[in-house]
């Protein structure tokens, strides 16, 4: 019997609904699939009932490690290690499928660090992830939005979000206080070149560091009020930083590139 641990953020999924309409989301024949978090291996369960090439999962428990290696045996590549630690892009040579019904506390930082770490080239060809649903409709959120803010820009930034459902605390055990959703992300083919994606947390961070202030005073504070850039973004300083869309916020990431380069 498996004892659920709160700080890995342990909420099993255990509705077979749930699980099969994430396995069916895309068809895993012959792909490679990584899956984060895989707990007590339910889902992995059913993404091997459709006979992908290779599976791979990252589980930082080492308890939860050791018993899908005994479970599965050699059709899973069990890493016993924390993904936040991991670099996807040296796991294998073929584009990953990724499912992730990710621990809480976590699942921002590890979809940050996809995207902020992402080279010219995709190691993914699609993301399927569960997070807590506030962190969800804040990732989804369009400008002009209450929730719109940092996580909403920088996710948007190389990716078309889907939102799939949400999910009720009644299909995890233990159940979570809160209720989940289901978003899949997909490459895009184009996006605004940025020479350093750290330069986008940066914005971004400035920006919405007050987000009911007005735009003037990190604007100034990053651009010394310079009036070309306004101009030429089209920026009126009096809004606020929930009502520029995110190719504004990728543009101004351009131009405090030329200004610092
Ligand atoms: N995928 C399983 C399911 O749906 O039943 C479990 C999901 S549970 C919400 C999150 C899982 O991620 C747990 O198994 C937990 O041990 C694991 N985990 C937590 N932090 C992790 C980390 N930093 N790296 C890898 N796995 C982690």
């Amino acid at each position: 019997m498996i004892k659920a641990k709160k700080s890995l953020g342990q909420n099993f999924l255990i509705d077979k609904n749930i699980l099969k309409k994430i396995i069916n989301i895309t068809d895993v024949k012959n792909k490679t699939i990584l899956e984060i978090g895989p707990g007590t291996g339910n889902l992995t369960s059913h993404i091997l009932n459709k006979n992908p090439k290779k599976v791979i999962v990252i589980e930082k428990d080492f308890n939860l490690a050791e018993m899908l290696e005994k479970k599965f045996k050699d059709k899973v590549k069990v890493i016993n290690d924390d993904v936040l630690k991991i670099d996807e892009t040296k796991l294998c040579k073929d584009k990953l499928t990724v499912f992730g019904n990710l621990p809480y506390n976590i699942s921002t930082e590890i979809l940050s660090k996809w995207i902020i770490n992402l080279k010219d080239c995709f190691w993914f060809d699609l993301l399927v992830l569960m997070f807590q649903k506030e962190v969800a409709d804040r990732i989804i959120a369009e400008f002009n939005t209450s929730n719109y803010g940092r996580l909403s820009i920088i996710s948007s930034w190389k990716l078309n979000i889907k939102k799939i459902c949400d999910i009720k605390p009644d299909a995890f055990s233990p159940k979570p206080k809160i209720d989940s959703t289901l978003l899949c992300f997909y490459p895009k083919k184009n996006f605004v070149k940025i020479k350093d994606p750290n330069n986008l947390e940066k914005i971004t961070r400035i920006f919405f560091n007050q987000r009911r202030k007005m735009l003037k005073k990190p604007f100034n504070q990053l651009f010394n009020g310079n009036e070309k850039v306004l101009n030429k973004l089209n920026i009126n300083l009096n809004l606020r930083p929930q009502n520029l869309s995110c190719d504004t916020y990728y543009h101004l990431v351009n131009e405090y590139e030329n200004l610092i380069s």
